[in-house]
């Protein structure tokens, strides 16, 4: 039998080889494959599009790409791992003494074995990534390079997957599928995502969940200049990435710090006594970033294990698939779970009878937990929600002031509600 975690690293392994950008075909290729564990609508925006302040660029698709020495033999080739071509590299196709070839040659002095991720998106330029290692090697001489891309008008390809709830306020989980070969960055985030909504299918949520797959920064721009009415409707929402490394778990706060989403992951990585950090916003990292500009603001926060760039394999060949661990993404996977199962029952109540205690017995509320061996905690939990719902304050900050689990204050407060003492 195979675990969800091991799924998962399966998935992360199959996307592993495609080479990703901000457009082209490695994206329609991951999407095809995310596609076969959840229906996508995949949309295509011109190239010209306006977005926001931005403008969706040409389309970049690459065939072929290597650097030769004077035997013919290819010292440096595409087909071994996508991260050799600088992303977005203009074609080339010529013979220049190493001399000359360097400005275009891409290193990691530090870590001579690793091979660095380096893109140039909006300035045209050309270059390989390569090991110092493979350098080191390569005699002065002439080299035959070439790359055999295209950058044509086209489109920006991004995803959405929806999960219909009870209401149609909606929660985001958006991930960036615009990394070529790196696994924690993003295609750990990618594969929690799919199995994420593949769970929250099971049963009907109480939210909205939309996902959006789609390229860093100028998908995330599209979708927001794309979906200026929906974004009213999103109340919450997570950004998934670096989700399958051995680290602790990381949260960064919305720009907002107090949103219900920040209250909520607090409370869960707490409650389950995982090590993790809570990290304040700061206007980099991932998408986070666009969705919580000013003019949005959106309750949105992002989850990590160990943040970008904080890790030594960070946007190098040493982020593969042997970095990150089915258990890692399982874990991650089940923090998503708790944080949606917190959200989702999360309300604020209005006591009915808000004069003394009511009656709880008369109405079988104390009885109904006779011989409960938990029934000492659900009496206290539901004097606490009763105390506690004044209009003001939500089933959160009763389990936070009470010290009691959430789940259990939920289950009082439904009780509660059924008999008529709060209501929503
Ligand atoms: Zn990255």
């Amino acid at each position: 039998m195979t675990t969800v975690g091991e799924e998962m690293h399966a998935l992360v392994e199959r996307l592993y080889p495609l080479c990703r950008s901000i457009t082209g075909d490695g994206v329609r290729a991951t999407l095809d494959i995310v596609g076969e564990h959840l229906p996508l609508q995949v949309h295509e925006v011109p190239t010209g599009t306006r977005v926001l302040d931005w403008t969706v660029p040409q389309e970049w698709n690459i065939r072929d790409a290597y650097i030769a020495d004077a035997s013919g033999r290819r010292v440096v080739d595409f087909a071994a791992s996508s991260l050799h071509v600088l992303g977005y590299s203009v074609p080339v196709a010529a013979t220049m003494p190493l001399a000359e070839l360097r400005d275009h040659l891409h290193t990691l002095p530090d870590r001579p074995s690793w091979v660095p991720y380096r893109t140039s998106y909006y300035t045209p330029e050309w270059g390989f990534c390569l090991s110092q290692e493979t350098l080191d090697a390569m005699p002065d001489g002439d080299y035959e390079v070439r790359i055999d891309s295209t950058l044509a008008d086209g489109h920006l390809t991004y995803a959405e997957h929806v999960v219909p709830g009870q209401v149609p306020e909606e929660v985001i989980v958006s991930c960036h599928i615009c990394h070529p070969s790196l696994a924690n960055d993003n295609m750990a985030g990618v594969a929690v995502a799919a199995f994420l909504a593949k769970e929250l299918a099971e049963r009907t949520p109480y939210y909205t969940y939309r996902f959006v797959f789609a390229p860093g920064t100028i998908g995330a721009i599209t979708w927001l200049a794309r979906n200026a009415e929906r974004v009213q409707r999103v109340e919450h929402g997570l950004v998934l990435a670096c989700a399958g490394d051995p680290g602790r778990l990381t949260y960064k706060r919305s720009r907002r710090g107090d949103a219900d989403i920040d209250r909520v992951v607090r409370h869960v990585l707490t409650a389950s006594e995982r090590p993790h950090r809570i990290d304040e916003f700061t206007p980099y990292g991932y998408d986070e970033r666009q969705y919580c500009s000013p003019g949005f603001n959106l309750g949105v926060g992002s989850l990590s294990r160990t943040p970008y760039a904080a890790y030594p394999e960070y946007h190098t060949s040493a982020d593969n698939p042997d970095f990150v661990s089915p258990e890692a993404m399982a874990d991650t996977l089940a923090v998503c779970r708790e944080v949606f199962a917190v959200l989702d029952r999360n309300r604020r109540y209005q006591n009915l009878s808000p004069y003394g205690e009511p009656q709880l017995g008369r109405r079988g509320l104390y009885d109904s937990l006779g011989g409960r061996s938990d029934a000492k905690q659900a009496q206290m939990a539901m004097l606490w929600v009763l105390s506690m719902s004044d209009g003001e304050h939500d089933l959160l900050d009763v389990a936070e002031r009470s010290g009691l689990p959430f789940d259990t204050v939920a289950d009082a407060a439904d009780a509660l509600r059924d008999a008529g003492l709060i209501k929503a």
